[in-house]
């Protein structure tokens, strides 16, 4: 820029002139600047609070910069906690892994396909478990013809030695028809999250779970219009039943499943000690892959980003008569986030994987700094220390919508952390993220970003 300004002064006498010329330049950039900001989104504390988000001085450009908003808030002593200013869409979150499991070159990554070789025209139908449920899904398999590439054994890795138990070839019979089976089996089923799937869990979060099926059911199904008096879907009673199901579903991408009814397909129980599912028997891999697909290509590809919408409206909405359900759904997410992360870790052990999540490392990482931005909109939208809440006072704070059921839950919520905490590891070297009860522990005192993972350096 200076060396043409000093050859216009050189060339162009005129001092109108030169003066019109820098300040065109000058007014280019600031609309350049502007548009950027126009582009960066306003940011969260702005946008719940419903303020103009006027960008840093400094830096008016760069997201990262905090903005004029939240500078002046970190510098009053007022505020119960200090969050940073973050500019993000809570409907980008990563909250399911991606799939494609390399069982077969028959078609790329995650693709809902078909086998087309079959053995014989016979098909059988066996029952699939996963150990979420009371009721396995039933499903029809059919005999395939194998081809390079399709891997037929289970492997596993034990004392750094690989072992491997071969598994006759089946397929899906209908890959379509199951993945039409999986939706129905959700919405009979889905519930079974509640109670059957964390059956093992620590008993704060199973009371929490059946917390969510009691709140549930004590929303009213429809809402009346004030002024029209038309009857609505209430929305707050479908987030919870749609993060119940998506709960549901990204457990299914968790663990292992294993055939469990009459119909065995011929597979022999495997002896040995060190095969990671004792006395049960493993699925044919083909039918693992096409059901992988099936979740991330049919299930979650569309539910997810659908349900974190949903959440961030009612957000945004920033009504405290929501406080209890979003207080449930945030706790849901973050508590299966853990089961995520320690899923990937055992996974990781069982392959003998050098790096603390193994081939998802990417993933994870996105994950946890999901975790994070789900910490923060809860941050700003609970405006209150859990940890230090004056009861009494309570009509006067955002718990004032509380049910005298729903403040008993939150009390013995709190006193129930309050003697977790101890036993909760506070860093990755005591193996924070894939405790149960680590980031659901920050929901409640005050809170600063975490420490998340980072793939690059294992
Ligand atoms: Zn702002
Ligand atoms: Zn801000």
């Amino acid at each position: 820029m200076r060396p043409v300004d000093i050859a216009d002064v050189v060339t162009q006498t005129s001092k109108p002139r030169i003066h019109r010329k820098i300040r065109s330049r000058y007014t280019a950039k600031q609309a350049e600047e502007t548009t950027k900001t126009r582009r960066m989104r306003a940011c969260l504390r702005c946008h719940i609070q419903r303020v103009r988000c006027i960008p840093n001085e400094e830096n008016p450009a760069d997201p990262k910069a905090p903005c004029q908003t939240c500078l002046r808030v970190s510098q009053t002593k007022k505020v119960i906690h200090n969050c940073p200013c973050m500019r993000f869409r809570l409907p980008s979150i990563v909250l399911y892994r991606p799939g494609g499991l390399n069982l077969t070159c028959r078609w790329e990554g995650t693709q809902v396909k078909n086998v087309d070789s079959w053995a014989d025209s016979s098909t059988l139908v066996i029952d699939m478990a996963q150990g979420l449920c009371r009721k396995p899904m039933t499903i029809r398999v059919r005999r395939i013809r194998p081809q390079a590439g399709d891997v037929l054994s289970r492997f596993w890795v034990h004392d750094g030695e690989c072992r491997a138990q071969e598994l006759p070839p089946y397929a899906l019979a209908d890959v379509h028809e199951t993945a039409d089976q999986f939706q129905k089996y959700l919405k009979e089923y889905a519930f079974d999250l509640l109670t059957e799937s964390v059956k093992d869990s620590d008993e704060y979060i199973r009371y929490t779970y059946s917390m969510v099926d009691i709140h549930y059911h004590s929303l009213p199904d429809e809402l009346e219009n004030a002024v029209t008096g038309e009857k609505i879907p209430n929305r707050e009673k479908k987030l919870l039943a749609d993060m119940i199901r998506f709960c549901f579903s990204i457990r299914h991408t968790t663990g292992s499943s294993w055939v469990s009814g009459k119909e065995t397909l011929g597979i022999e129980p495997n002896l040995d000690p060190s095969y990671p599912l004792g006395d049960k028997l493993s699925l044919p891999r083909m039918i693992v892959a096409q059901f992988d697909s099936i979740m991330c290509e049919i299930v979650l590809k569309e539910m997810c980003p659908m349900l974190l919408k949903h959440l961030e409206e009612f957000v945004f909405k920033n009504n405290p008569a929501n406080w209890f359900t979003i207080y449930l759904v945030i706790f849901m997410l973050l508590h299966e986030i853990s089961v995520s992360c320690r899923d990937r870790y055992r996974h990781a052990r069982q392959n003998s994987a050098r790096t603390r999540y193994g081939t998802l490392g990417r993933f994870v990482e996105q994950m946890q700094e999901g975790a994070n931005v789900l910490l923060s909109v809860w941050q700003y939208y609970k405006s209150v220390d859990l940890m230090n809440v004056d009861w009494n006072n309570r009509n006067n704070t955002r718990l004032k919508h509380l049910t005298p059921q729903q403040v008993l839950f939150m009390q013995w919520s709190i006193q129930t952390l309050s003697q977790r905490l101890p036993t909760i590891p506070q860093t990755p070297e005591e193996g924070c993220w894939e405790h149960p009860l680590y980031f659901v522990s920050q929901m409640f005192g005050t809170w600063s970003p975490l420490r998340t993972y980072n793939y690059m350096e294992p």
